[in-house]
């Protein structure tokens, strides 16, 4: 794969080449890539700039009809771009695919809500005027996305953005440009006018402050620290900004709980997609009575995984990203034995055919709310356990966390569900159901610190990527 920047239409060599390297078999490259320069990324913003006015204008069924073929293309080539994200990313193939059709999903979707634009008509307190409420484009968008997922995220942002009428300048992970440069060429493919969607590579600090500087709005996906540091920027020139950050997220499991679900969901959430979903559980607060009996069935869950190269047929979890994260989740798991957790399952290296980042799902057992592995994401295949009397000490331990995203209930209690559900400061929570696994149909994000500025995906999308105007109308008639 060789991919270059996408600035008003062109493809563009940037300052200097970068290579991506594939997890599961650490000596195989996956692509070469061009670093965009400082003056690139002005470049690309100006071009975005440019194009905004012709884009708001551009017809609404044109407009729907173009999202439409690229959600097509997406889906047409799902194999192709599927097989570069596992390469690149070491999910497994099928997620890869997976992922991939969900994108040109999202397409689909947006390419539908082009043709729902509405306004608002009021009479007016005043005799003879009337008062219009409508939405117009925020204007120039730049998106910023993590590596975790490389085609689906990218997608519902610059999908939502477009089909606001917003031009949009991309900058991905750089772990993981490749299925962002396939977004790009799909879009040209699909006939979007130069400078409508910009592609640039490359570090985020540099990118991204210019990027924030010239855009009207930031939607930005990352981790939390990132989140603050560009919203610090961002209130310099006032850019508008929607993060979406990390988590910590618990799942709660009581005594009532129908216990093959509960170890279902509770291991799909932990360490499905190699643990590395910002919705995945990393915690699991689980009532006194089935604790020991959970414990045992998650370590069993957790051995039978098969480990191993992303595009082998019989894996069920790929490798960790690259080496900075795998090492850094293997000190977490050090740090919280050090710290008094005891290690159930997991909690190491694992061989395979090939020379990757193999880690075994890890389940850490005996550990309390306050342990720092309990307040830290890990982002790996890591989840600990912390045993509880009763559902108000489950709600309120679930909810002792700096983040706030996703949080789940494993029970056959339609109160404690609901209890639980009203309860928790999570800005999704799930009823028998993993922590992680979203649809693009209704909103997606946290509270505070997971998740700042309006929500993304559904037609909370509209919320960010448009501005309200209230027009009031003297038309003289009484
Ligand atoms: P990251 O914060 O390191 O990087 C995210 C993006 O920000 C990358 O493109 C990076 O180049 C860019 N960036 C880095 N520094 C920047 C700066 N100063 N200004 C502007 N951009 C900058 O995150 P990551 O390691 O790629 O992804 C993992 C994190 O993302 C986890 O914390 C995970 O929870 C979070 N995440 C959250 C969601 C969600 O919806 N809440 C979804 C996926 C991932």
């Amino acid at each position: 794969m060789e991919g270059l920047n996408f600035i008003d239409g062109q493809w563009r060599a940037g300052e200097v080449p970068f290579e991506t390297w594939n997890p599961s078999d650490i000596d195989e490259k996956v692509g070469t890539y061009s670093r965009a320069s400082a003056s690139d990324v002005e470049e690309a913003m100006a071009a975005a700039r440019r194009a905004q006015p012709g884009w708001r204008a551009f017809n609404m069924q044109a407009r729907a009809d173009l999202l439409r073929k690229a959600g097509d293309l997406l889906i047409a080539r799902a194999k192709e771009i599927g097989t570069l994200l596992s390469r690149e990313e070491g999910k497994t193939l099928p997620e890869g695919i997976g992922e991939t059709i969900r994108a040109g999903q999202c397409f689909h979707y947006y390419a539908g809500l082009v043709v729902a634009a509405k306004g608002e008509w009021f009479d007016s307190m005043r005799d003879g005027h009337n008062v219009l409420v409508t939405r117009e484009p925020v204007g120039v968008v730049a998106a910023i996305t993590p590596w975790n997922f490389p085609i689906a995220l990218p997608a519902w942002k610059v999908a939502a953005a477009l089909a606001y009428g917003n031009t949009v300048v991309l900058k991905p992970a750089s772990y993981v440009p490749g299925c962002a440069v396939m977004l790009a060429r799909i879009l040209e493919e699909a006939g979007l006018p130069a400078g409508v969607f910009n592609l640039v590579m490359g570090s985020g600090s540099t990118a991204g402050d210019i990027m924030i500087d010239a855009a009207d709005a930031l939607s930005f996906t990352g981790g939390t620290e990132t989140g603050r540091q560009v919203l610090l920027r961002a209130a310099q020139t006032m850019t508008k900004c929607q993060l979406e950050l990390g988590g910590k997220n618990a799942l709660v499991v009581l005594d009532d709980a129908d216990m093959d679900l509960a170890v279902a969901i509770a291991s799909n959430g932990a360490w499905i997609q190699t643990g590395q979903r910002c919705t995945g559980t990393e915690r699991f607060v689980v009532q006194a009575g089935v604790y020991d009996q959970f414990v045992e069935r998650m370590a069993d869950a957790a051995n039978a995984y098969r480990i191993g190269h992303a595009l082998d047929a019989d894996t069920q979890i790929g490798p960790v990203v690259n080496g900075r994260q795998f090492n850094e989740n293997l000190q977490f798991v050090r740090d919280a034995q050090g710290e008094g957790a005891e290690l159930v399952a997991g909690g190491g290296e694992v061989e395979c055919r090939t020379r990757g980042y193999y880690m075994a799902p890890t389940l850490l057992a005996g550990t309390s709310n306050k342990m720092t592995c309990n307040r830290h994401e890990s982002f790996g295949p890591i989840a600990a356990v912390i045993k509880v009397d009763d559902v108000e000490e489950a709600i309120a331990v679930a909810n002792d966390c700096d983040f706030a995203l996703s949080a789940g209930i494993a029970t056959t209690s339609l109160k404690h569900a609901e209890q639980f559900r009203r309860a928790s400061n999570a800005g999704m929570t799930m009823v028998n159901a993993p922590t992680a696994g979203l649809e693009y149909h209704v909103p997606l994000g946290g509270r505070s610190p997971s998740g700042y500025g309006s929500r993304e995906t559904g037609t909370a999308a509209g919320e960010f990527f448009t501005e309200i105007k209230t027009s009031y109308i003297n038309h003289g008639v009484i």
